[in-house]
């Protein structure tokens, strides 16, 4: 094992190891939804509307049509494929064209349809004949800009005069050179640097400002500062934007600080269950007697697709190689990879090109593939007090009750971690039943 310890000045320790865990990196994740998303993300919860001025009537459309929108906009939605709009849309969109504009803070899970909303919005706002930045959307990342980026190219293909600029790190603007493009989209330090210090964009002239990802931005040391100083700068009648995927007190508490009188829009995430999950769990001696067990079961059922995950790296490249040794076809989809490389393995999984797909935590945090029948946890999910990790052991097996098909789950144990087995039983009040690897008839 390789493991190299370098000393901080407070004498403290960064090890450097394989065997970590792979770090969540929400912007990441963000990233990799996007990458791999294919269409809307349903809900069946409603939509909740909280308007600044309650006594004033609210709309809400079914179709794009109605919104009144150019021609040319129009074209460009249904050119991507889009026939109504989404949940969030139905209610955000009227709010986000209205006149006088209205600001607006909505928060629902990826998927939803927040990007293509206030694309639309900057879209129907921006004036193609005037030559300055208009619309400002302060994105979290470099490549969660390009992503919007491609939205705005995508919905605005027949806005043919409209063009988007991204204000990232890297994207250098000859001195003396003006800013013409209507559309910028950048992360904050280089937006403030645009604004401020080289006067690029004159941010009294900005009608739309969009933050979006703003659970991400907070995330980031200096983000919320600097989105802060932006907002600061831009003229009262400025339609402010802001978006997140989910919603804790501090995302909440920086939304009031940075948007104006909002209305309110949030759509509930749907929740995961463990009712249609067949649970089992095969008590082992070690690491090898676990490997055992999952070859037993591999062969044993009639494997649609399968997830099988690791708690460490190091552990789900061990069983990588073990079952390609053993001539099992499976693909790692690990934390080293690139975030293209993954996407990429995903889609592969997706299609069905691979059966088997062995990973951490982390990488496949929020990633839902809804053919996968089976879930191993070859290792149980803990956190750092290594108790049991309740969040992830659902996140891994649980399914929306609503959506979800029947699924198995296979937790394979070493015998001390027994109790913490019977934890998870008893948190979620679901029965693990054990199952004796070489019979595996016992599996109804
Ligand atoms: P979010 O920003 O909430 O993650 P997106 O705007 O990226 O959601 O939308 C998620 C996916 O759904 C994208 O692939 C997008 O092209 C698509 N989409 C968005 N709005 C609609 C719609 N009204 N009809 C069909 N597909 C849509």
């Amino acid at each position: 094992i390789k493991s190299t310890a370098v000393p901080n000045i407070d004498g403290s320790l960064n090890i450097e190891d394989d065997d970590e865990d792979d770090i969540v990196d929400l912007a990441t994740n963000s990233l990799l939804n996007k990458l791999i998303r294919q269409s809307l993300v349903e809900s069946s919860h409603r939509v909740e509307v909280l308007q600044k001025d309650p006594s004033s009537p609210l709309y809400s459309v079914k179709t794009f049509e109605e919104l009144r929108l150019k021609e040319e906009l129009l074209k460009g939605i249904y050119a991507m494929g889009f026939n109504r709009p989404s949940k969030i849309q139905e209610m955000a969109l009227p709010m986000m064209l209205a006149h006088p504009p209205q600001n607006l803070i909505a928060q629902s899970q990826s998927g939803t349809g927040k990007t293509a909303a206030f694309v639309l919005a900057m879209l129907s706002r921006v004036n193609a004949l005037e030559l300055f930045p208009q619309c400002l959307c302060l994105a979290p990342t470099y490549e969660l800009a390009l992503q919007t980026g491609r939205v705005v190219e995508r919905m605005g293909k027949f806005c043919v005069d409209v063009q988007v600029m991204y204000a990232i790190r890297g994207n250098r603007i000859p001195r003396g050179a003006e800013v013409t493009k209507q559309i910028i989209i950048g992360t904050p330090g280089t937006v403030l640097d645009w604004c401020f210090k080289r006067k690029l964009i004159d941010l009294a002239k900005i009608r739309v400002f969009v933050l979006d990802e703003a659970d991400v931005m907070i995330d980031t040391q200096g983000f919320s500062d600097q989105s802060i100083r932006i907002q600061r700068a831009l003229p009262s009648e400025c339609q402010m934007l802001l978006f997140s995927a989910t919603f804790e007190d501090s995302v909440w508490q920086f939304a009031e600080r940075i948007i104006p009188d909002p209305n309110v829009i949030k759509l509930r995430k749907e929740e995961l269950t463990l009712n249609n999950i067949r649970q089992y769990y095969v008590l082992c001696e070690d690491r090898k007697d676990k490997y055992q067990a999952l070859c037993n079961i591999y062969g044993g059922i009639t494997i649609g697709q399968a997830i099988i995950f690791c708690q460490t790296r190091r552990n789900a490249k061990w069983l990588t190689v073990e079952m390609m040794q053993d001539g099992h076809q499976v693909s790692l989809l690990s934390g080293e990879l690139t975030v293209e490389q993954r996407a990429s393995i995903i889609q592969r999984f997706r299609d069905g090109k691979e059966k088997v797909l062995i990973t951490t935590n982390v990488c496949a945090r929020g990633i839902d593939v809804k053919q996968v029948t089976i879930v191993v946890n070859f290792d149980l999910p803990v956190n750092q007090a290594k108790e049991p990790d309740y969040e992830t052991y659902l996140h891994r097996i649980g399914r929306t009750g609503r959506f979800g098909k029947k699924g198995l789950a296979f937790n394979m144990i070493e015998v001390d971690k027994l109790p913490l087995l019977m934890k998870i039983q008893d948190h979620f009040n679901s029965s693990i039943k054990q199952l004796d690897p070489e019979d595996m008839d016992e599996i109804e």
